[in-house]
This record gives C-alpha cells, sequence and structure tokens, in this order.
C-alpha cells in the first residue's frame, strides 16, 4: 500500500541517491503526508546538492553525502519534515555561499531558525580542559534550550561523524570521541534517547579502545548462538501462557551495547561469563492492562527476585521513560532480567524525547507537549540554577554528572501527590524541593508514618510528611547528607548570610571595645562615613574584614586617627603581638572547610602564623579558634566533633614570615656571619632585634620565607655557625 502511495505521488529522479529515496519513504508513511512535502524535501536536496558541489569528505566521497545521512537519520527517528529539511540544510550556513536570506525565502523561517541553530552548535568547540568545556556546556544549553530539535539535529550530525570518523587523523578522532562521551551520550540519555546513546557509546569505544571493542564484539558473535537457546528455553512457556490469554506480543532477546558490556567489566570488575549471567529480555504488547497480566504470567512461571521489580509504567523516569523491570530465577538458577512494555513506551524508550516530535494522531499533541516540556524544564532548571550560584564551572560539570547518571526516586507527599527525586535523598531534601522556607525550618519527617531523622535515605514509594518549627535553622551537618543541588545551595546560601551577620557583630563588639580603649568612641561615625579609606564599600564590610582577621585594629587606626593622637594604647602592642600582627596581614585569613568570613580568633597559646599546619577548634559563642597542629592546648578526642580542617588563605606565591630566636656566644662579626647566611639563601630579612648581655648575644629574626624547605635550610646554615648556642622557631 505504501508502495503504491509512493508510485502515485513521486516519479523520483533517478539520479537521487538511495538514502534519499528511503527519507522518502520514511516520510510518505506517515498518515498525513502531501505531495508538498515532498516536494520541498526534493527542493532542499537539489539546493544543498548544488551548494556543496565539489566538496568532498575526508573519505573521497562528495560532502554532500553527509548531509542526506543526517537527515536520514531523522527521518529513521519520525522527524517531522520540517527537521528533515534543515538536516540536509544543516551545513550551508557555514560551508556554503548560501545565505540567510536563500534559505528564509525557500523554506521559510521556522527551517532557517533550525539551521542557524545547529550552525551555532558547531561553533561550539570541547576543550580538554574541563573548565573550558563547563563554560561550552553552559552556552550550548542556553543557546539550544529554546528548541530541543535543534539538538536533535546536533545528535544526527554527530551520529553520522562518529560512524565515519575512522578517515579523520586520530589526535581529531580521539578528541571528537572524547566530546562524544562527555557531552552528547549524557544528553541523550538524559533526553531518553536510549537507542541512539548506546550508538554513540559502542562508537566511542571503537574509536577510543578499539582492542578491547573487538574483543567484545568476537565474545559476543561467539556466544550468541547458546545465549539463543537459553532464552528459548526461558521464553517458550511464556509464550504459550500469553497465547492462551490472546495477549499479542513481541519477544527479543535483549542485545546489550557493548560499551555497557565494558563498564560493568571496569566497574564491577567482572569477567565476561559473569556478565552473561544475567540475561535479559522484553516483552512488547499492545495495552498497558496486557502489561500487567503479562507480569502475572511470568510471575506464576518463574521465581521473582521482589527488590529488583520496577513499576515504571506507574511511576514513569524524569526522561519520559516508562516499563516494567523484573528479575526472576529462570532454568537452572540462571537470572532473567524482564521489561515488559507497550508499543509506544517502547518507542519513547528507544528514541525518547524524538518520539514526542513524531507525528500522531490528532488530539495527542497536548499529551507530547507535557512531555517535551519536562525535558526542556529540566534543561531550564539547570540553566536557572547557573545563573543564581557562584558561576563555578567545575561545580557545574559535576552537578551535571551527578544529575545525569543518579537514578530517581519516587516518594509521595502527605496529600498524595508523586515527586521526583535524586536517589538517596533525604527528608531535607525533599523539604528545600517544597519550598525553601520548609527547607529552612525543618525539624523532623514523619515516613510511612514513623518520625524518622533528617538524614534518613528516602525509597521511592515512601509517604513524607515534613514537620517544621520556627525556631529550627539550618545546619552545617545537613551539608554532608543532602542529595540535590537545590538543598546544598540553599544550605550553604543561608550559611554564608549567617556567618556574616555573626561576623559583623563580632567585628563591631571589637572595634567598640577598642575605641572605648583609647576613649574616642565618636571615631565611629568617621570610619562609617568613610569605608573607603580602609578599601571596603561599606562600614559592615570593615566590621567583616576585622574579624576575620583579614585587617587590624591598628590598621583602622592609623587610617583614621591623626598622626598626633596617635595610639598609645596600641603602641602597648608587645613585640610579639606587633609580629603575629605582620605575620598574619600577609595571609588573607583562614579557610575553614572551604568556607569564608568565618569567626576566627587565634590561639594565644600556641600562636599560629601562616604557613604552620594548622586545625580549628569550635568555641561556644565565639566561632573557630585556630591552633597549630601539634599545639598541645588542642582539646582532646572527646571533642573530635569540635574540631575543623582549615587552611591558611595564602596564595602559592606568597611568602610567610618567620620568626626566629637566635642565641649565641656574643663575639665579634657574630651578627654579620648570620645574616650573610640568610642573603646567601636570597632570603628576605625583615627584621633584626638583637641584645647582648653578660657575653651571650639574642637575636630575634624576621625572615620571608617562601616553604617549609627554605626554612630548614636556613635553620640548618645558621646552626653550623661558629659560636650558636640555640636556635628557636617562635
Ligand atoms: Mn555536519
Amino acid at each position: 500500500m505504501v508502495l503504491n502511495k509512493l508510485k502515485n505521488i513521486l516519479p523520483l529522479k533517478k539520479s537521487y541517491s538511495i538514502t534519499f529515496k528511503k527519507i522518502i519513504e520514511y516520510v510518505s508513511k506517515k498518515n498525513n503526508f502531501s505531495q508538498s512535502e515532498v516536494d520541498k524535501i526534493c527542493k532542499a536536496y537539489d539546493i544543498s546538492k548544488e551548494a556543496h558541489e565539489g566538496q568532498l569528505r575526508r573519505s573521497g566521497e562528495p560532502y554532500f553525502n553527509h548531509c542526506i545521512n543526517v537527515a536520514y537519520n531523522l527521518a529513521r527517528w519520525n522527524m517531522s519534515s520540517d527537521v528533515i529539511i534543515a538536516g540536509i540544510l544543516h551545513d550551508v550556513l557555514e560551508d556554503t555561499s548560501l545565505e540567510k536570506n536563500d534559505i528564509i525565502d525557500n523554506f521559510g523561517i521556522d527551517i532557517y531558525n533550525l539551521v542557524e541553530g545547529v550552525t551555532k552548535l558547531s561553533d561550539i568547540k570541547f576543550n580538554s580542559r574541563q573548565q573550558k568545556q563547563a563554560e561550552n556546556f553552559m552556552k550550548m544549553f542556553l543557546s539550544v534550550a529554546t528548541d530541543i530539535r535543534v539538538i536533535i539535529i546536533k545528535f544526527s550530525d554527530r551520529l553520522h561523524n562518529m560512524q565515519t570518523i575512522s578517515y579523520l587523523p586520530l589526535i581529531k578522532q580521539r578528541r571528537i570521541a572524547v566530546e562524544t562521551r562527555d557531552v552528547f551520550a549524557p544528553l541523550a540519555h538524559r533526553l531518553g534517547m536510549w537507542k541512539l546513546k548506546a550508538e554513540l557509546e559502542d562508537l566511542v569505544l571503537k574509536t577510543l579502545e578499539p582492542k578491547i571493542f573487538n574483543k567484545i564484539s568476537r565474545k559476543l558473535s561467539s556466544t550468541s548462538k547458546q545465549m539463543q537457546k537459553y532464552i528459548d528455553n526461558f521464553s517458550n512457556p511464556i509464550i504459550e501462557e500469553l497465547e492462551k490469554f490472546n495477549i499479542t506480543h513481541t519477544i527479543q532477546g535483549r542485545s546489550k551495547n557493548k560499551s555497557s558490556i565494558y563498564h560493568k567489566m571496569v566497574n564491577k570488575n567482572k569477567d565476561f561469563t559473569e556478565i552473561f549471567d544475567l540475561l535479559a529480555i522484553r516483552l512488547i504488547v499492545d495495552k498497558v492492562e496486557e502489561c500487567y497480566a503479562t507480569l502475572g504470567i511470568i510471575h506464576q512461571l518463574y521465581t521473582p527476585i521482589h527488590e529488583r521489580f520496577k513499576d515504571f509504567i506507574a511511576t514513569p523516569k524524569i526522561n519520559g521513560y516508562q516499563s516494567i523491570h523484573t528479575t526472576v530465577f529462570g532454568q537452572k538458577g540462571k537470572m532473567f532480567e524482564v521489561q515488559i512494555r507497550t508499543k509506544g513506551m517502547d518507542k519513547t524508550a528507544e528514541e525518547g524525547v524524538a518520539a514526542h516530535f513524531a507525528y500522531k494522531e490528532h488530539g495527542q499533541f497536548e499529551e507530547n507537549k507535557d512531555s517535551i516540556d519536562r525535558h526542556v524544564s529540566w534543561l531550564r532548571e539547570l540553566i536557572l540554577s547557573l545563573q543564581n550560584e557562584e558561576n563555578n564551572p567545575k561545580e557545574f560539570l559535576n552537578l551535571l554528572k551527578i544529575d545525569l547518571y543518579e537514578d530517581e526516586i519516587f516518594i509521595f507527599s502527605p496529600k498524595g501527590d508523586l515527586f521526583q527525586l535524586k536517589a538517596e535523598s533525604t527528608p531535607i531534601d525533599f523539604a528545600f524541593h517544597v519550598h525553601s522556607q520548609v527547607g529552612f525550618h525543618c525539624i523532623t519527617a514523619k515516613v510511612n508514618g514513623k518520625i524518622v531523622p533528617l538524614n534518613t535515605s528516602l525509597k521511592s514509594g515512601d509517604h513524607i510528611e515534613i514537620i517544621t518549627s520556627d525556631s529550627q535553622t539550618p545546619r552545617m551537618s545537613w551539608l554532608k547528607y543532602v542529595k540535590t543541588a537545590k538543598a546544598k545551595n540553599q544550605i550553604k546560601r543561608w550559611i554564608k548570610k549567617q556567618q556574616e551577620v555573626e561576623s559583623i557583630k563580632l567585628g563591631k563588639e571589637i572595634l567598640d571595645k577598642a575605641l572605648k580603649k583609647i576613649k574616642k568612641p565618636k571615631l565611629i561615625t568617621k570610619i562609617s562615613d568613610n569605608p573607603k579609606d580602609m578599601g571596603f564599600n561599606t562600614i559592615d564590610s570593615i566590621y567583616m574584614a576585622l574579624s576575620s582577621g583579614k585587617i587590624t585594629i591598628s590598621e583602622i587606626f592609623s587610617k583614621y586617627l591623626e598622626s598626633s593622637e596617635n595610639l598609645k594604647e596600641v603602641d602597648e602592642e608587645t613585640l610579639t603581638e606587633k609580629f603575629l600582627r605582620k605575620a598574619r596581614g600577609i595571609s588573607k585569613g583562614v579557610v575553614i572547610d572551604g568556607i569564608e568570613n568565618a569567626m576566627i580568633t587565634f590561639g594565644k597559646c600556641c600562636n599560629p602564623i601562616p604557613g604552620d599546619q594548622i586545625v580549628g577548634f569550635i568555641t561556644r559563642g565565639r566561632g573557630v579558634t585556630i591552633h597549630r597542629g601539634n599545639c598541645k592546648n588542642i582539646p582532646t578526642i572527646s571533642n573530635l566533633d569540635r574540631l575543623l580542617n582549615v587552611e591558611w588563605n595564602v596564595g602559592q606565591k606568597e611568602s610567610f614570615v618567620v620568626r626566629l630566636k637566635i642565641t649565641g656566644e656574643d663575639r665579634k662579626h657574630f651578627l654579620k656571619d648570620i645574616t650573610e647566611s640568610i642573603s646567601g639563601l636570597n632570603i628576605n630579612l625583615a627584621s633584626v632585634d638583637i641584645r647582648a648581655k653578660e657575653g651571650i648575644a639574642i637575636g630575634y629574626f624576621i625572615l620571608q620565607i617562601r616553604d617549609t624547605r627554605q626554612l630548614n635550610r636556613i635553620i640548618n646554615k645558621i646552626k653550623i655557625i661558629k659560636g650558636i648556642i640555640d636556635l628557636k622557631r617562635m
């Protein structure tokens, strides 16, 4: 029938390639296709062919073949003729003399927009460097989120390029394969285009690991007969039963793609035979009810493994995937994984978002639109979280990876609404998912009617109720177990804000006290009117810098006090204090578990300075006290949970200051010998203070040191100077 229709409509020119004729065949199978559509596709063929005339691919074949193959994939995926036409034209803007108006005049603005979108995507080159890659990711998402059809055309383009990759130089092959692995395959997965993802990943494996690829291929073909036997023995009883119940079905021994076999071998450290212990079949039936009937039949024939049962028909995955999964024990204890679904679900599973663009009967459009929106909204959410948060490409990449590879769980609100969350999400994740205010104040949760701790991992099917309290606020420890990016970001933001409030309070206290001490409380007006003198925009920033140790009281005084009224009190600062202040001034404070601007004080017992290995100890109400790692005053094991990992916030090239106390015989040239060894090592001597008493000289030397290696060298050098009695680092 189809062929008849075909004959009626076209006398297709003989010069059309076989691939192109197949495209027309696909298009004409659609119920509502028209001659004008076919004419338009043919016109695209003629125009694109002429435009690409004379251009060759690396393989030596005409460039235009690529364009037709790209369009062929799109036809295979049931794309509309507009998308197919855009596929035929996808490279004309970039590679030929055709221009915007040529396309608009012949095919209209919609098709032009598609072609332009694809051309824009082609400009994006992914670098092997992570950061660059992530930035490009973003651009890609941003530019395509408006029209997913552009991504689908790009997928088709990429698929054909991967299929013909062997003609490229090796270096280029690797780059394109890595990009396909890191960008296109995960995105295809996310959009539910499982078949494409598998195709791409196999091609990637073939390019990057040809030996392994060939080995797996050989194994597969050598074991295929035996596998088929197992599968037949398993399925025959099922088929008999299905026929009794008049259920029309198709049964497929599932082809595992080679890359997933490879990943199982690597990740789960299994060898070939182990992987093939788990056999898989797929049953495709007509109606949803028949899916469940089939499931019943299978569970009657074979013993199911309950934990492996998943009903993605009742609760579809985010990418639209629907199917029933069950694993049962077949003959001889062999395990079989069975997927049961309808034809429509199978199409969605194989083609994902692409399936929704395929022509369907009138009236189904709304439903399609919903599932398209679901995909697009995922992209939008990602983009949104990008714009909101500190724009850290590396973090974004991780986020993306997590979001891409982790499975979802499905849970119910008290009202029975269904929510999708990342696997292992906690009640806190759910709370933030509902609303940030619920998240901020959640105090406990009921799961299936029972009170549970907030760090409980939720499971699919759980009914959850969040209990809030106005007095509750987010805890730092929540960050350790929340799973969703949304909860993480909200908690971090809240803590940061809270720390700012605290550190402003502390800074204000410090400054008020100091002003009182020098009896100049009114100086505060001058400071808050002129924060710029200190290099800050607001007095709050000055408070924060003060409490985190980035600036000191004496620095503030020297800026805002007249030199005549200068600082009797501050002069009383001891030499040691002065040194510490100077030494610490080099760093921009201390970083606590990646969070800046925490309230910090330095332990008076060990006087840590930049370069020292340090730890933080949480003191109630006074923030974090910093001690040297080997300080004897660090509270012991019983307080382990109050210890924090902290680091000096010092750039790599910055030097740090060290103070040495050197004791020696008061002899001629003693000082000269020491300073010569110091300058001999190219070390900057910041200050010397030496005194002699009863034949003994005691000197304090402040040095600028690059690292501990340099410090050890200078210590060893000074130690052998004649007359040295003692040398201590203060
Ligand atoms: Mn192309």
